[in-house]
């Protein structure tokens, strides 16, 4: 008998430390799909999403854009009936996307997101230079342009430092960052 856990195990687990397992109260209403600003750029609504997890559709909710142009405006957790927590949910879905390696080509959510959690682990403190690189060019000349203007104008004005900050005590605030997300072997490339 397989004993693994199923893909819906796998999300209901990473949500369980928080929130429990909302998953299965959803009653398929679609007040979070009907109240969502950004459904229009989803593939997938948030209601289909989780009919699809619960379904076990662990491939096509990978290859969906859905909780990566999520918007945390957390809208759907107010209106909800059942009270669930779907912004957490796409941040849940975000995090085993970046933990298994597998999500859609050309977005920059998880470029974006892989740069950030490398960066933290690095020096533990945020450095726009370093994050700039996963989006600056998706924006075209103008956009790259615009970013490199506004990122020279707030170097010289002291906003952003020259060299990356570093905190005290990084090994530490490493092992902490590796015990609470699962991107743990990020952890010893970043060192
Ligand atoms: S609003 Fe809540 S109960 Fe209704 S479909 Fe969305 S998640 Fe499910
Ligand atoms: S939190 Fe995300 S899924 Fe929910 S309404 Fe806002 S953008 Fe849509």
């Amino acid at each position: 008998m397989d004993t693994r856990p199923t893909f819906y195990q796998e999300i209901t687990n990473m949500m369980y430390a928080t929130h429990g397992d909302p998953i299965s109260t959803c009653i398929q209403c679609g007040t979070c799909s009907g109240t969502c600003p950004v459904v229009e750029f989803m593939d997938h609504t948030p209601r289909d999403l989780i009919g699809m997890i619960r379904a076990d559709l662990k491939d096509e909710v990978l290859a969906s854009n859905t909780y990566w142009y999520c918007a945390s405006c957390f809208h759907c957790n107010v209106r909800c009936p059942a009270h669930i927590d779907i912004a957490d949910l796409m941040y849940t879905l975000k995090r085993y996307s970046i933990w298994k390696n597998q999500y859609p080509e050309g977005l920059i959510g998880p470029t974006f997101a892989e740069t950030f959690v490398k960066m933290i682990l690095s020096g533990g403190r945020s450095y726009e230079p370093v994050l700039a690189p996963a989006y600056i060019f998706n924006y075209g000349l103008q956009g790259f342009l615009n970013e490199a203007l506004t990122a020279t104008g707030l170097l010289l004005k002291g906003r952003i430092p020259v060299l990356p900050p570093r905190i005290k005590r990084l090994d530490n605030f490493r092992r902490m960052v590796g015990h609470i997300i699962p991107a743990s072997n990020l952890v010893g490339e970043a060192k």
